[in-house]
């Protein structure tokens, strides 16, 4: 098994700057994928990550596990919390990880120095949890692809809604998180 200090030039890379984030996020998905019995350097083909920041941990899972969005295997539960959940959807076990400890470096300490005198079990909540991937949430080629009755648009993997007898996709159906102005000519 590597080690977390192993993941920090990828990460440094990647991310742009080696952070608390970072850090915790390589410790993070390592453990999960011990728990798991997933080889890190394996092609993890059947590892879904949920997780529940989009904030630093997120670029350390991709650089540890390679998962992303994609690709299906990254969800994102966006509960602001530095958390995370790892599925094996080969032997369907699954792990949460959250961190619990409190205590954050002083300014200017050294990260790596601060972080490696913490153990796992200092820092982080694990949780045996039952996952069940939804209709349309799984890795593959979509299940449902249909057009929106409204704007044309196409609506793949069961996001469409029915509203009213009609199918729909969300932001007709809903509003859409944007505004809309004029239609460009391109
Ligand atoms: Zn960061
Ligand atoms: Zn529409």
């Amino acid at each position: 098994m590597p080690d977390w200090r192993d993941y920090l030039d990828k990460a440094a890379t990647y991310h742009g700057h080696i952070c608390g984030g970072q850090i915790l996020g390589i410790r993070m998905a390592l453990l999960g994928l011990r728990l798991l019995s997933l080889d890190p350097q394996a092609e993890l083909r059947d590892l879904v990550v949920y997780l529940e920041s989009d904030r630093c941990v997120a670029d350390a899972v991709y650089v540890v596990t390679g998962v992303t969005i994609g690709r299906r295997r990254v969800k994102l539960f966006n509960y602001g919390k530095t958390a995370m959940s790892l599925l094996d959807l080969k032997s369907g076990q699954a792990y949460r990880i959250s961190v619990v400890d409190q205590d954050r470096p002083p300014k200017n300490a050294d990260l790596v120095a601060y972080w490696l005198a913490k153990k796992d079990e200092d820092i982080f909540r694990v949780q045996k949890v039952a996952l069940t991937i939804g209709p349309g949430e799984e890795p593959g080629p979509p299940t449902r692809a249909v057009a929106c009755q409204n704007c044309g648009e196409m609506v793949l993997d069961h996001r469409d809604v029915t509203k009213n007898g009609q199918t729909l996709c969300r932001a007709c159906a809903d509003g859409p998180y944007y505004q809309f102005l004029i239609d460009v000519k391109i």
